[in-house]
């Protein structure tokens, strides 16, 4: 995120390293075109004497256009390069670096496990080789070539030798050297050709066998270009050493150095960024200017900015790598933090809600509608909301509970509030389904009281929609349920005061936005409250969220019974269905929830399926396809569940059909409904107690508690049962964690730690761009840090207006300025 390019315009200090600049250039011979420019961070890489012009095309080739960006780009890991030590000094048992020539190579034993072997020679001894599914070493490595090694001594047989080093390239053979100048420009001289081979024994007389590759430079020629063409991870050609000599060679690495490991691209390799890096780094970094200030980071213990991305591109120790890492991710937070902060101080300070009336009278009136009394966690969160829905500061808040702590409720009062005070509410639902049984149940709820409820949803005929739309505008309505439907344009409130979205597992702000432009003036906003099944890590609630306030419903209502949770594999899923027959002729229903629709229509809207992603599809095994509505049903009707009431639910049938098909079902009249994640969030009938997911590793953690929710909602025991044909590893992962965890706020963060945090961040869903440094996973302390420190500069400076701010505030809108809408904050 926030990275320098362009930002340096600084025209003091530091710059006598401008290449050109009349004061640093001593000798006119070097200025050229260039040197009436100033160097800036914006200036291109083709422009940068230092940079060849073939590299200069190569850096701009993976996007690192000028010298800002290339600053920017930071490695993704550095090596330990070990201090070099004489043949004859290594020590067995520790890891060791030498450098020598290649006296004889081999290949030796059979396929499969063929291994390579080298002889390594220098002034001092012998040191051998073996490698192991590493075949394409031979290119490398090969009789007359010096390398450096680096590895775990050991002793074989009285010999020293090191199994699988990593190789460096120092002085290639003489043919390899041209191909290798011709593909990279003038970086290697002819200078660093070092010929012959003075001590090359033959290999079998070393190891006593005829040498397979006795001497390889008769095709040399022939493999130089494709030598050119290896990228091997682990070797390259040799270190850059830090005094920014391109020369690889001599004099041996004597102390021990890390090396910056950049992301790459097999044209653009790393040591390519590596050795341009080292170029530019003393022309580049006294123009980053840092935007903290020398006390505020003496304070956080943080490098400053240039030292950082000097310490990232030539650390002097791990401690410098550690150091400067912790400096760049607090500015990723602190930067996001600012952001969401802002726009939070924006909506409270700028914007007024109308402020609700609360009494006792109102909140008996409203108990009054609730077949029940609350929890004392429902009663918690109901105290919450009361006290902001009865202000004027505009409510934002997240409500989570899990699965069944009854939500549903907590929504209803808070609307109730609205239309008590002569203001309307609206509920939002992620699904039809949903939203048509929101509307039943507190239709039921609402019986008999003057509170007017409507259901609006797309699929609504428009001659049923315009004159829900027309009574709403006049305020004929209180209440009003629906999809997102009720978020487009043509739907006007006379004066919505609170807005609930509920089960909302996506993590946008966009949906949040656009209910709060529903008001018909520009200063009023309605309080909004998220609702959430799909407990939030807390990193990324104050992450993305940072601008909600979070209450949690704790506990479940009463009664309940644990729900158990079995994972069948294909060889139990006949027992499977034979037990579930059972259950229903005992009386309970069941839901069976399977992946995709059926051919023609494919998978549900909304179902983020996972695809398997490791191990059958690389081993060439195709994926499993999708189980569908239509087979299963066909399957289980003829088979082991003939003779009961089955019926199939899914997104793609008509409403009436789909309404129908729900009153049966909690009416009794069918035991076991075959469906799509419709029925995920929400759908409640006590009657139901089993859940059977087929393909259950195909979905996520989050996904499968919700579905897991549909049963145990009774007081009878329930059972979840998930069938998996052939899981993934991750897969089975997925599973064995849901069968033991029942806690939906441990499985989420369960699910973080599988799945990643960058899934969540990085995603299409937070509509934020994913961080290049922090780690929601491991930085949570840097993350309460930053989160603090943004809290203070708001209350300070609600604007950034302060002329000390203008950096920051630039890199800000730089950043976020429109992923999180901040351009009309301050
Ligand atoms: P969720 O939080 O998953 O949306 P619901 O609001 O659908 O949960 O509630 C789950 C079930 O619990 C519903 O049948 C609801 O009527 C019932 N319920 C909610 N609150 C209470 C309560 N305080 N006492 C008893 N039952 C409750
Ligand atoms: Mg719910």
């Amino acid at each position: 995120m926030s990275r320098n390019e362009g930002e340096g315009k600084s025209t003091s200090s530091h710059l006598g390293s401008r290449p050109g600049a009349p004061s640093s250039t001593p000798s006119s011979s070097q200025s050229s075109t260039q040197s009436s420019e100033p160097i800036e961070l914006t200036t291109a890489v083709d422009r940068l004497e230092v940079l060849g012009p073939r590299e200069a095309k190569l850096l701009k080739e993976l996007g690192l256009t000028n010298l800002g960006k290339l600053l920017a780009h930071l490695p993704m890991r550095h090596e330990l390069l070990e201090a070099e030590a004489p043949i004859a000094e290594l020590i067995v048992g520790q890891i060791v670096s030498a450098r020598g020539e290649v006296t004889a190579t081999r290949l030796a034993g059979r396929m499969p496990k063929q291994r390579f072997e080298a002889v390594l020679m220098d002034a001092t001894g012998r040191l051998d080789l073996v490698f192991f599914n590493m075949g394409f070493m031979r290119e490398k490595v090969r009789p007359g070539v010096r390398i450096r090694v680096q590895g775990k001594a050991a002793d074989f047989h009285g010999g020293l030798q090191i199994v699988n080093p990593k190789v460096w390239v120092i002085a290639p053979l003489a043919g390899d050297l041209h191909a290798q100048s011709r593909e990279q420009g003038p970086d290697f001289g002819p200078e660093a050709v070092e010929r012959g081979s003075p001590s090359r024994a033959s290999i079998s007389e070393v190891v006593g066998q005829p040498a397979v590759e006795p001497d390889a430079r008769a095709d040399a020629k022939a493999r130089s270009k494709r030598q050119a063409e290896i990228v091997a991870p682990t070797i390259a050609t040799a270190p850059v050493l830090p005094t920014g000599t391109p020369n690889i060679d001599e004099p041996n690495l004597l102390d021990e150095r890390l090396r910056p490991v950049y992301p790459a691209s097999e044209d653009v390799p790393s040591r390519v960024i590596e050795r341009a890096m080292v170029k530019v780094l003393a022309l580049g970094l006294p123009l980053i200017v840092d935007h903290f200030d020398a006390s505020f980071r003496m304070a956080h213990a943080l490098p400053e900015l240039r030292e950082a991305y000097r310490m990232q591109h030539a650390p002097a120790d791990m401690e410098e790598v550690k150091s400067s890492r912790r400096r760049l991710a607090y500015d990723e937070l602190f930067l996001l933090q600012l952001g969401v902060q802002l726009r939070r101080a924006h909506l409270r300070e700028r914007l007024k809600a109308p402020a609700l009336k609360f009494n006792p009278g109102v909140d008996r009136a409203i108990r009054q509608r609730l077949p029940f009394s609350f929890t004392p966690g429902q009663e918690t969160v109901v105290a919450e909301i009361a006290k902001d829905l009865s202000g004027s500061v505009p409510t934002n808040r997240l409500i989570q509970g899990d699965v069944g702590s009854g939500k549903t409720a907590v929504a209803l009062y808070a609307s109730l509030m609205a239309v008590a005070s002569g203001h309307q509410a609206a509920l939002m639902a992620p699904t039809e389904l949903l939203a048509e049984q929101h509307a039943a149940s507190m239709g039921r709820m609402l019986e008999g009281s003057r509170v007017r409820v409507a259901l609006l949803t797309g699929s609504l005929p428009k001659a049923e929609r315009e004159p829900i739309i027309a009574a709403l505008r006049r305020g004929e309505i209180d209440l009003l349920i629906g999809t997102h439907a009720l978020i487009t344009d043509s739907v006007e409130f006379a004066s919505l005061a609170v807005a609930i979205i509920d089960e909302q597992h996506r993590f946008g702000v966009h949906q949040r936005a656009t209910l709060r432009g529903n008001a018909s003036d520009a200063r009023t906003t309605p309080h909004v409250l998220v609702m959430t099944a799909t407990p939030i890590p807390r990193s990324i609630a104050m992450t993305l969220l940072g601008d909600l306030d979070v209450s949690t419903i704790r506990g479940l209502p009463p009664g309940r019974v644990p729900i158990t949770t079995k994972v069948v594999e294909a060889t139990g899923r006949d027992e499977a269905y034979r037990w579930l027959k059972r259950r229903v002729e005992a009386g309970d229903q069941a839901y069976i929830v399977v992946p995709a629709i059926g051919l023609e229509e494919g998978v549900e809207e909304g179902t983020p399926l996972f695809s398997p992603e490791e191990g059958s599809q690389k081993a060439g095994n195709p994926a499993p396809a999708l189980r569908t509505v239509a087979a299963i049903t066909t399957e289980l009707e003829g088979g082991h569940l003939a003779g009961c009431r089955v019926a199939t639910l899914h997104g793609r049938m008509s409403r009436p059909t789909r309404e129908a098909t729900m009153d049966r079902f909690r009416r009794g009249e069918i035991d076991v409904l075959i469906a799509t994640t419709v029925i995920e969030v929400g759908v409640d009938v006590p009657n139901a107690t089993v859940m059977v997911v087929e393909q259950a590793d195909r979905f996520g953690l989050a996904q499968l508690h919700q579905l897991r929710g549909r049963v145990g909602r009774g007081s009878k025991p329930s059972w979840c049962l998930l069938l998996t044909d052939e899981p993934t590893e991750m897969g089975r992962a997925r599973l064995t964690v849901m069968a033991t965890i029942t806690d939906g706020f441990l499985l989420a963060e369960k699910d973080f730690e599988l799945r990643g945090p960058g899934e969540i961040v990085g995603s299409k869903q937070s509509g934020l761009p994913p961080f290049k440094v922090a780690d929601l996973a491991k930085d949570i302390d840097l993350l309460m840090l930053a989160r603090h420190d943004a809290a203070e500069l708001v209350r300070m400076s609600p604007n950034l207006a302060r002329p000390s701010d203008a950096l920051l505030r630039r890199r800000l809108l730089k950043a976020f300025g429109t992923s999180l809408g901040l351009a009309d904050v301050g």
